[in-house]
């Protein structure tokens, strides 16, 4: 079978490294350059472990990271640098890195039958039996699909930040009265805090100043104080606005969604990853069962998967809490932010 996978981005590597192990030689096409990625705070979640360990990649980012709630030999989870497992991933895999998708071909019978990309040598026409959208919360091969996604914007904003700093435990996280949420994860080189805020726009968010947000953030939850006094400066503090993704369709002859294009969870979960690792690992099976047949291979991916992924997509608890927006619960004694006079 012909694979294109559109994005090598964690669950586009995996699934790279998951197929040759199954004797299936994808082409991966990826925007960036060869080793360039978006640092941020990580947690890979137990759910990602199985689909890392059958390629070794488990066993050599494990020491390099902090456990949380360990058990054992193993933990529910563990903070790592995302850098190492992403070099971890790629390295010796071929990667057609500085290409990005920009066209899809569709058969007479609008199946999926190749895509068109473009590097820095102009454009490569890439025929292919299956595309793998890897690419992410906004992928674009799903909208040149013309798949549906389904946006759901929280209620709230979010107030995030990372600083070099290790703190004082590996993860910690409360709830506020409001039902709002304040969290961190800690790796061996650093830190990354997150937490609910009034949705505001960053001007007003940020506008206390960095020595509030510090002075907030240890009291509301003390094992993060050393990472957050670790900030140096306020472009090291960010504010968003998270929205949670879905689709209902997860694939149409010739194209299949996995991963961050699929579907995207709320900020506390901490699982989007690890079930998209699942899913690169579900669907590596699937192809390795189906070989002469891409529409087999993703009708049996979903009968797969549907069942544990759509359940998390409904207990999502920013999904709760965007049914209970409207109550309008108040904050609890210093836990508003930004702080009201
Ligand atoms: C701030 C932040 C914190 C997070 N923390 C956690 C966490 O703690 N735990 C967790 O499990 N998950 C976390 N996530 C989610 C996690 O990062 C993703 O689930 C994970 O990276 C897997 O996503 P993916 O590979 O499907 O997509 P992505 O990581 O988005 O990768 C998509 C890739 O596709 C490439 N691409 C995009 N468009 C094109 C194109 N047109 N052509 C070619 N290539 C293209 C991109 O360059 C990128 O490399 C976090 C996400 C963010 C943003």
């Amino acid at each position: 079978m012909d694979v294109v996978i559109a994005g090598g981005g964690m669950v586009g590597l995996t699934l790279g490294r998951l197929l040759r192990a199954r004797g299936v030689e994808p082409v991966i096409i990826e925007r960036m350059p060869e080793g360039a990625y978006v640092p941020r705070g990580y947690m890979l979640g137990f759910q990602g472990y199985e689909p890392l360990k059958e390629i070794g990649v488990l066993d050599e980012v494990w020491p390099a990271g902090r456990e949380i709630a360990p058990q054992g030999t193993s933990a529910v989870a563990v903070c790592v640098d995302v850098g190492t497992v992403l070099h971890s991933l790629a390295r010796d895999l071929p990667v057609m890195y500085g290409h990005s998708m920009t066209e899809m071909i569709f058969g007479p019978d609008g199946r999926v039958t190749g895509v068109v990309v473009e590097g820095p040598d102009g454009e490569v026409t890439i025929p292919s039996d299956l595309v793998v959208a890897c690419d992410g919360v906004r992928s674009r091969t799903r909208d040149m699909a013309g798949m549906e996604a389904v946006f759901d914007r929280l209620p709230e904003g979010e107030l995030s930040w990372m600083s070099g700093t290790p703190s004082e435990t590996s993860f910690s996280m409360a709830y506020m009265r409001d039902g709002g949420h304040i969290g961190h994860l800690s790796w061996p080189e650093g830190s990354g805090g997150w937490r609910s805020c009034r949705r505001v726009g960053a001007e007003e968010a940020l506008a206390p100043g960095l020595d509030a947000i510090k002075e907030m953030w240890a009291r509301l939850l003390p094992d993060s104080r050393l990472g957050v006094e670790g900030l140096e400066s306020i472009e090291q503090v960010r504010y968003s606005e998270p929205e949670l993704l879905t689709t209902r369709e997860w694939w149409r002859p010739g194209i299949v969604l996995i991963g961050d294009s699929a579907h995207f969870f709320g900020p506390e979960t901490g699982i989007s990853s690890g079930i998209g690792l699942g899913d690169a690992h579900a669907l590596s099976e699937a192809i390795a069962q189906n070989r002469g047949d891409a529409d087999a291979a993703c009708r049996s991916y979903v009968i797969w998967r549907a069942p544990v992924v759509r359940p998390y997509e409904a207990m999502d608890p920013g999904r709760q809490r965007i049914l209970v927006a409207g109550r309008e619960p108040e904050p609890g004694p210093g836990e508003a932010w930004p702080p009201s006079d």
